[in-house]
């Protein structure tokens, strides 16, 4: 297990800093934009890069010489990513290019966002939903090209059709070759000098298209579902965007939704609360469940039925749907109420407000 320290060219026992000025300079060395033209550099890079991410954490490090391997997430999370490390070594944006921003050739298409409605009892059961929305289409005169036909997009002779320039800069550990993309085509490579009619060069025209989303059971209100390259078309040989559904789940009078569970209030009255009763309780799913509520059940009381609430998204399993009980108090009494309230409060022993009482009381 020496090879992050012979990519680095540094013993085991090397102390931080070593590390440090190993690195800075292996990375001047081997940075891409100062190696244009071997394709291998970005790899070589990387590797360079992942041996300094794991040596100069010295926690990381201990786990390397035990013989932990890092890959792929592990990597690079410190720092916020590798274009990070470089800055830091390298300064701001004004130093190395990094990574990605350098951009050349054909572009991806654009990403889209739309919004889909569903009621509780859609989101429970998932369903397939047709979308409609506006997205770039390839022009269908130039076939994407954004020349004229007849004609053709030619070779960039800023950049000689590469995409890219190569300037000389000056950073503080010397000047180096960095690559920007080449203004003059805009990192395409090629300049169309008759831009089609139709889309007016662009390659692209935005048009309706409608997408059939298959939305599984159990999403929440925010959750947002990605279909890879179903967005805005790409120029020629390059990837569309991708498609991102958002969800909205309009609240349910019936359900308050608690995570995965689901939360019901039942109202029942001071007889059934005493006495017990059975209650119907509604289900998300469209069915519904006998509750069995004993006699003296108290105010507040939350009966739990197992698997009645959300399904877990993508998971398997479903939440628990749980009753909430309310004894609604009357408010109002007929007479014959009022004498049946009456009769039993004076063999209860308590001692209720008089009629007279609670006339004014109420009137007032
Ligand atoms: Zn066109
Ligand atoms: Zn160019």
């Amino acid at each position: 297990m020496n090879e992050y320290y012979d990519l680095l060219g540094v013993s085991r026992d090397a102390s931080q800093d070593d590390i440090k000025k190993a690195f800075r300079r292996l990375a001047r060395d081997t940075h891409p934009d100062a190696n244009p033209d071997d394709p291998e550099a970005e790899a070589k890079f990387r590797k360079i890069a992942e041996a300094y991410e794991v040596l100069s954490d010295p926690q990381r490090r201990a786990a390397y010489d035990r013989g932990d391997t890092f890959v792929g997430q592990d990597l690079f999370s410190t720092f916020g990513g590798l274009d990070d490390i470089l800055r830091q070594f390298f300064g701001g944006a004004g130093g190395f290019g990094g990574f990605g921003n350098v951009r050349t050739g054909p572009a991806r298409g654009a990403d889209v966002a739309v919004r889909v409605r569903l009621t509780l009892a859609e989101a429970a059961a998932g369903l397939s939903k047709e979308i409609e929305f506006r997205a770039a289409d390839q022009c269908s005169v130039c076939a994407g090209s954004g020349a004229e036909p007849g004609h053709s997009p030619v070779t960039c002779s800023t950049c000689g059709g590469r995409g890219q320039v190569q300037a000389r800069r000056d950073t503080f550990l010397g000047s180096m070759m960095t690559v920007a993309p080449c203004t003059a085509c805009r990192g395409a490579g090629t300049i169309i000098e008759n831009p089609c009619s139709e889309c007016r060069g662009a390659g692209l025209v935005e048009g309706a298209r409608s997408v059939t989303v298959e939305i599984p059971p159990g999403v929440d209100d925010g959750t947002r579902l990605r279909l890879t390259g179903r967005g805005g078309a790409g120029n020629p040989g390059a990837p569309a965007g991708d498609l991102y559904v958002e969800v909205r789940v309009t609240a349910d009078e019936r359900f308050e939704r608690l995570g995965d569970d689901l939360k019901h209030v039942a109202y029942i009255g001071i007889a059934e609360a005493t006495l017990g009763t059975s209650l119907t309780i509604p289900l998300i799913d469209g069915g519904d469940e006998e509750l069995d509520v004993p006699a003296g059940t108290q105010p507040g009381t939350v009966f739990r039925i197992g698997n009645g609430g959300m399904p877990r998204l993508r998971r398997r399993g479903r939440g628990d749907l749980f009753v909430e009980m309310v004894v609604n108090v009357p408010e109002k009494l007929s007479a014959e109420e009022e004498d049946a309230l009456r009769k039993f409060a004076e063999v209860r022993g308590e001692h209720p407000a008089d009629r007279k009482r609670r006339r004014r009381r109420r009137g007032r």
